[in-house]
């Protein structure tokens, strides 16, 4: 028996995104994640820094809660 596999497509949660998908991994990883984590880009300009640092507090909040910090995510990052 085949599943029947509705994709949903909802709004992509990054502000100013009006990008809609119902491949939300791959819609980051082609979208956003090029413009934080290239290799290519200066990794100390401050520009640069407030992004990964912005993002990193973002995955910090979806990934443990709304009140988690940089630090709450660094634990359980496994060295
Ligand atoms: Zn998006």
């Amino acid at each position: 028996m085949k599943h029947n596999t509705l994709r949903v497509f909802v709004p992509c949660v990054v502000p100013g995104c009006a990008g809609s998908t119902g491949y939300r991994k791959r819609h980051a990883y082609k979208y956003h994640k090029p413009v934080v984590f290239e290799e290519h880009l200066p990794a100390f300009e401050d520009a640069v820094v407030r992004r990964h640092v912005a993002a990193l507090r973002k995955a910090a909040m979806w990934l443990l809660s709304k009140v988690a910090t940089l630090n709450n995510l660094v634990k359980h990052v496994a060295i």
